[in-house]
């Protein structure tokens, strides 16, 4: 089947340096030499060169951009097809002309995550790895994006691999119990052979299953939400992380005007702050928000760093809050401990539950012990993404959820000596289920869906 040649701007919009208006099909070059004018026409250079020219409209003549273009020839390319990347230096509007002649002359606009697309419809990469570029382009810090980088290079895909290679061992092992039924002690070391075997799947599922919840926080961030009564040293707290962690990661504007979401990188790990702007501005987020907003603030939190004041005594405000999010991931910070004591701290620890660091934030004091609370209530005080393979994406998680309590189903069954050919069913299933993971056995549609959750020119 031939696809039609797409073209899109393939860099930020904005107005950056340099934009590249990205082709991509058998026509590629075709398109590029109707508006390029150069020493030689495109085609008949060789791939993977770049190539100075100009850009010309070839209805009126006007000259319209000054480029530098690459050609590179299938099958050596990202989409495995022929590419043209014109690099343009102009601003917006120049690059959006260049783009607008490419589609009057034989391109058509690409759809968000159509080149990556191609790539997985050509067998460059598989799914889990065109699911890591999509993942690596939205990942917002270092740590988030070496594990979409790991994706991309087809860890998941080794990992899942190796699991369905395991249950082919199985199958076949069953295979050779179910043709000679009447060998009893095939039958016997096809059973322990199973049982040894799909434990051992089930071990490695269950413990892809665990990371990803660790992927996710590396890439999405862990939303935390900074609370306490006016005066306790909220700001000073979260200045100081900022500041402490040089890695800011962005600031986003969130649905509502005084919603902010700020990030910063404590030991590794993406604090999403939620609400800072209520912080800063009236040192008050629940004046700021109101009550009804940072109950709702509170809830939706992952981790909750409640900061009190070592010179109070702990007031009836802190307790009925603080017995609200008792089943929450909190941190209770006993600030301003260079102050005289009036807070009863040894009355905290036996009413809550909850870990209590002592800091004097003004004097730097104790916020490193915070660092390492917050690392090992959430990652076993462990944070690494290079030895692992993280589960970054909710449609892996999910059907790695499925094939674990199919390939434990086949353990029970194999452990009640049900016969094996029913086995074998929930066996089958699990391979077809990781299969989907790497995208064997994927419905179109899904594979459309997914695509075209990408930006725009990837
Ligand atoms: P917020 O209202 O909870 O955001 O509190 P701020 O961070 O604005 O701090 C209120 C006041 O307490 C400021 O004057 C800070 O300098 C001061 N403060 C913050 N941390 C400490 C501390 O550890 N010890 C003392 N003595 N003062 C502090
Ligand atoms: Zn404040």
């Amino acid at each position: 089947m031939q696809l039609e040649t797409i073209s899109s701007i393939s860099t930020p919009v904005g107005e950056g340096a340099i934009a590249i208006v990205r082709l991509s099909g058998e026509t590629a070059l075709e398109v590029a030499d109707k508006l390029y004018k150069g020493q030689k026409p495109l085609s008949e250079r060789d791939s993977h060169t770049i190539n100075y020219g100009h850009i010309i409209d070839p209805v009126t003549g006007e000259t319209v951009e000054e480029v530098m273009i690459a050609v590179m020839r299938a099958p050596k390319t990202y989409t495995r097809e022929d590419i043209v990347e014109i690099n343009c230096h102009g601003g917006i509007h120049t690059v959006n002309r260049v783009l607008q002649l490419t589609l009057k002359n034989g391109a058509r606009m690409a759809e968000p995550g159509e080149f990556t697309k191609r790539a997985f419809l050509n067998g460059r990469i598989d799914l889990s790895q065109a699911e890591g570029v999509m993942d690596f382009i939205r990942s917002k810090t270092n740590e988030a994006s070496k594990v979409a980088n790991q994706q991309m290079q087809g860890r998941l895909k080794d990992y899942v691999e190796n699991l369905r290679q395991s249950i082919l061992n199985i199958l076949a092992q069953v295979e050779v119990s179910i043709d000679y039924p009447e060998y009893d002690d095939v039958e016997e070391a096809t059973t322990s052979f199973l049982l040894e075997e799909a434990e051992k799947v089930r071990k490695d599922i269950q413990y892809l299953l665990k990371s990803s919840a660790e992927g996710r926080i590396l890439r999405e961030g862990l939303s935390t939400v900074i609370v306490g009564k006016p005066n306790v040293g909220k700001s000073s707290l979260l200045n100081y992380l900022i500041q402490d962690n040089k890695a800011i990661v962005t600031e986003v504007a969130g649905t509502t005007r005084d919603v902010l979401e700020e990030y910063v990188n404590v030991n590794g790990i993406p604090l999403k702050l939620v609400d800072t702007a209520g912080i800063r501005d009236t040192d008050d987020i629940v004046e700021k928000i109101g009550v009804e907003r940072s109950r709702k603030a509170l809830s939706g939190a992952e981790l909750i760093l409640y900061v009190l004041n070592n010179n109070e005594a702990l007031s009836d405000e802190d307790i009925e809050l603080l017995d609200s999010i008792q089943d929450k991931n909190v941190i209770a910070i006993v600030n301003k401990l260079d102050l005289e004591s009036n807070l009863d701290i040894e009355a905290l620890t036996s009413r809550y539950d909850m870990p209590v660091v002592r800091t004097s934030i003004i004097n730097s004091s104790g916020v490193d012990e915070l660092e390492n609370k917050i690392a090992e209530l959430f990652f076993e005080g462990n944070v690494t993404s290079t030895d692992s393979t993280y589960l970054s994406n909710n449609r892996h998680i999910s059907l790695l959820e499925q094939a674990a309590s199919s390939i434990e189903e086949a353990v029970q069954s194999a452990e009640m000596e049900v016969p094996i050919d029913i086995v074998q069913i929930d066996l089958v299933k699990t391979w077809e289920l990781l299969g989907e993971v790497i995208g064997e056995d994927v419905s179109e549609q899904l594979i459309d869906q997914l695509f075209s959750q990408f930006c725009l020119g990837k």
